[in-house]
């Protein structure tokens, strides 16, 4: 970097210059073997937002988040509390690039990309945020516990007033079939119905003007 180079600042500008940052961004690694840039999709604004660990092989071929067999599943858990991923739902990851091998993004990748993603968490706007699985939470909320304990709490994004989620990722429900109470899909089961109630409550306090 020159010294005194000037540090753009990301949070000034709109999604679409956003955008066009990151599908050129070279700020870390990832951007020497990735295919396509996975930067989100989804309504802006939104209400509920889905931050996932980062882009897989089918990702990295179309450019649009969870598109593989974890997407695939992602959808069905999305649907069963009546959110179409299309108009209810934005998501994103906490890198744009797929890591190889698919393995999980490290410490200087996910800083180096954590500027972006704050900037289209102001954009975004949402009410609650859902962290899928643990690189994410730990990201996000600098919280180090195991997914399978803070799962299904109400976190605060620090600094501001969304609501936020740890969930399982949906690739470690692919590896856990059962359905049995108790088991991880149900535990999904019972906080997709606790975010299905929160997001019932913030729709109905804006129609009162709350
Ligand atoms: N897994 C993720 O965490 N993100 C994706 O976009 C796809 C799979």
């Amino acid at each position: 970097m020159k010294l005194f180079e000037k540090q753009e600042d990301l949070n000034a500008l709109s999604y679409k210059e956003l955008e066009a940052k990151a599908q050129k961004c070279t700020k870390c690694v990832l951007s020497k073997t990735r295919t396509k840039v996975v930067f989100g999709h989804g309504p802006v604004p939104c209400d509920l937002m889905l931050i996932g660990e980062g882009p897989g092989e089918q990702e990295d071929l179309s450019g649009l988040p969870f598109v593989g067999r974890a997407g695939q599943l992602l959808t069905q858990v999305l649907s069963s509390i009546n959110i179409d991923r299309e108009k209810d739902i934005y998501i994103a990851n906490i890198v744009k690039c797929r890591p190889p091998e698919n393995r999980t993004p490290q410490a200087d990748e996910t800083a180096a990309c954590y500027p972006y993603l704050e900037a289209q968490i102001k954009l975004i706007d949402p009410k609650i945020i859902l962290l899928a699985g643990a690189p994410s939470t730990k990201v996000v909320l600098k919280n180090e516990e195991p997914i399978s304990k803070i799962r299904g709490q109400w976190f605060k994004l620090p600094g501001t007033d969304i609501n936020v989620m740890p969930i399982f990722h949906p690739s470690y429900l692919l590896r856990n079939a059962s359905k049995d109470v108790g088991s991880p899909k149900w535990l999904t089961w019972q906080d997709m119905k606790e975010v299905r109630g929160a997001l019932d409550f913030f729709k109905a306090a804006k129609e009162l003007g709350a």
